[in-house]
């Protein structure tokens, strides 16, 4: 698709809104009183790793709550359409892909609101209009422009799987890193299904990056640190895109930042104060 065909990415759609880390869920809530209050998963000291793998496993969707139904997606989709999202592929995937199958059965019944959600471990999964703007803005790279698709994908922070879902239908091959264990092998399960790109799961520190699969002609990461680490920016091919949260250098705060890279060098571009869970080092 080309750039003609495609409006440009309108933003903000309240990306400051939320995506709240868990100590600082509750000023986000009071951003929008439309969000359930946060459950008290999100509080509860963490559980072991084992157990944690453990209640995943027994874990299943729930049937007969019609979340199933693809109206349920299309009103969500219309939600995004409404609130200024005019990226038609990234549209397409929302409404295929089921929210529902990656959360807790307990918050099923508020997958399609527009609310960031606990996945344990004291970890979210960002609110879909957050999940869709940055998606959109990957989408106005160079690269995505020409093809008509985000090529090969570089995600830092697996976390349940539903954006790499999303990103296996916009991408031609997804490398999706997790640091916590039990939170990879759980999207392992729920992304059994969802295999339209070439999807690898990797169990690591994603601030490494992935470098058997580099160049990557988009990078995405679901998780903010003071820096942009160095093997992303080495990794992102000519033409590529990366859009990640990170320390915004003079206000202070966390912001989405948007490299470019180009055939003479790299241009930034910050976006819209954002609030996302922390990107650590190392694996657990
Ligand atoms: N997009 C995810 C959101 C997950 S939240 C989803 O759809 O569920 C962010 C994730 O980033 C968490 O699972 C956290 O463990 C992970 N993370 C944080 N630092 C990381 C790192 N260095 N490498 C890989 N994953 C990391």
């Amino acid at each position: 698709m080309t750039r003609q065909q495609r409006p440009p990415v309108r933003f903000p759609l309240g990306l400051d809104q939320v995506h709240a880390a868990p100590a600082q869920r509750s000023a986000a809530r009071s951003a929008t009183p439309a969000a359930p209050a946060a459950p008290a998963a999100v509080l509860r000291p963490q559980r072991p790793l084992q157990q944690a793998a453990q209640d995943a496993a027994r874990q299943h969707a729930p049937s007969g709550l019609g979340l199933d139904s693809v109206a349920v997606r299309a009103r969500m989709v219309d939600r995004l359409r409404s609130g200024g999202l005019r990226c038609e592929p990234v549209l397409q995937a929302f409404s295929l892909v089921e929210r529902h199958r990656f959360v807790d059965t307990a918050l099923a019944t508020q997958a399609y609101e527009d609310t960031s959600l606990p996945i344990g471990l004291q970890q979210t999964i960002s609110k879909p209009s957050v999940v869709a703007c940055m998606l959109a803005l990957l989408f106005d790279g160079a690269h995505a422009r020409d093809q008509g698709h985000l090529g090969r994908v570089l995600e830092i922070g697996t976390g349940c799987g539903y954006q790499t879902a999303l990103l296996a239908r916009l991408g031609r091959a997804v490398v999706s890193i997790e640091r916590l264990k039990p939170l990879h092998d759980r999207a392992r399960e729920h992304l059994a299904d969802h295999r339209q790109a070439d999807v690898r799961l990797v169990f690591g520190d994603g601030r490494l990056g992935h470098a058997p699969r580099a160049p990557y002609h988009s990078i995405i990461s679901a998780a903010g640190g003071d820096d942009l680490p160095a093997a992303w920016l080495d990794q992102l091919a000519v033409g590529g895109r990366l859009v990640a949260p990170s320390t915004h250098p003079e206000r202070g705060g966390q912001a989405l930042l948007v490299v470019d890279r180009h055939e003479q060098g790299l241009t930034r571009c910050w976006h819209d104060a954002v609030n996302f869970v922390p990107l650590k080092s190392g694996t657990q």
